[in-house]
This record gives C-alpha cells, sequence and structure tokens, in this order.
C-alpha cells in the first residue's frame, strides 16, 4: 500500500513543545491539555495571534523536537512490510529546510526528499491510507483514515465518520494490517 504519514503530531511532537516553548517565553504556564480546538492562539488568552504563531517559523523552534514513541520503528517496519511511505505535511514553505533537517532527516534517516510531499492540499494527493491529527485532512480524502488523536480532536466522532482513532503508533500499525485483509 501507500501510506501517506502527516508530519507535525504524527511522526513528531510539535504541538506539546509549542507549548513550552511559549511558556518558557513568555513565563506562562498554559497545558497543552488545554489545546482543544484546532487554534493555539486559544491556549495563550494573553498573546497576540502573531505572538502564537510565529513560533512556527523559528528555524531554532524545530531543534526541539522529537519523534513520538515508536514512530521511528513502526515507519522503518512498514516499509520493511513493503509499503511505499510519503511524509505528507502542509509545512509553510520558509520553514520547510529546517524541519526535514533538525527533524525528520535527523531522525528517520532512511527518508529522503522522495519520501517527502509538501502541499497545501492533502486532498489531492493519492494513496491507499492517510495518517493524520487533523480531522479536516481526513474527511472528504479518498483514502483509509486513521485519525490520531489530540486534545483538538478527542470529542470528535472518528469512527462514524469512517476513521480508525489511534493513540499511540503501536495502534497505527495494528490498524494497517486490518487494511491488509
Ligand atoms: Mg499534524
Amino acid at each position: 500500500m501507500r501510506i501517506l504519514i502527516d508530519a507535525d503530531d504524527v511522526l513528531e511532537d510539535l504541538s506539546p513543545k509549542w507549548v513550552t516553548f511559549l511558556n518558557e517565553r513568555y513565563g506562562l504556564n498554559a497545558r497543552y491539555e488545554d489545546h482543544t480546538d484546532w487554534n493555539m492562539a486559544h491556549v495563550f488568552p494573553s498573546l497576540t495571534r502573531e505572538q502564537v504563531y510565529a513560533v512556527e517559523l523559528e528555524e531554532d523552534f524545530y531543534s526541539r523536537l522529537e519523534p513520538l514513541d515508536g514512530a521511528v520503528e513502526t515507519v522503518r517496519k512498514l516499509m520493511e512490510d513493503g509499503h511505499e511511505i510519503y511524509v505528507v505535511t502542509t509545512t509553510p514553505y520558509q520553514i520547510i529546510k529546517a524541519k526535514m533537517e533538525k527533524v525528520i532527516f535527523r531522525y528517520f534517516p532512511f527518508l529522503t526528499w522522495k519520501n517527502i510531499i509538501i502541499t497545501s492540499n492533502k486532498h489531492l494527493i493519492r494513496g491507499d491510507v492517510l495518517i493524520d491529527d487533523g480531522v479536516h485532512n481526513l474527511l472528504g480524502g479518498d483514502y483509509h483514515k486513521i485519525l490520531m488523536t489530540g486534545p483538538y480532536n478527542r470529542d470528535f466522532d472518528a469512527e462514524t465518520a469512517g476513521m480508525i482513532r489511534v493513540h499511540n503508533w503501536k495502534e497505527i500499525y495494528e490498524a494497517i494490517q486490518t487494511f491488509n485483509s
């Protein structure tokens, strides 16, 4: 199968580190668990939207990111199982190089630029499976849908929408096996 994998909060821990980074910078104590809608600015009511989202374009921030537990081993195993792997990300163009070098190629050295698809619209990408934490990327897409849980999608009824909700990479691997059979 051709398996499409989101980067942020699927391969790596962008959102929790984003909260920590802003807490340190501005002396706050916001909690990642309160990131209950897609808008990170709502977690930081005392900051401007610009202050919150500027982090996304800071190269040094990406040095802090790390793979989610089991991500490296499982992606490698999926490749060994014979699947085609593509990281599909809507990363802003200004920061693509930093995210690739400081996170993706650093921790997933078996991936190359040939495994990367940068897009502003994941629905236009053809694949058999998409693993993503953004409900909007899965809804309407023509692929099997695996929803990685985050506080911002916790209350979404994934099953009714034809998605498999997972909480970690072990569950992702198990979900993919159900598509094989
Ligand atoms: Mg994501």
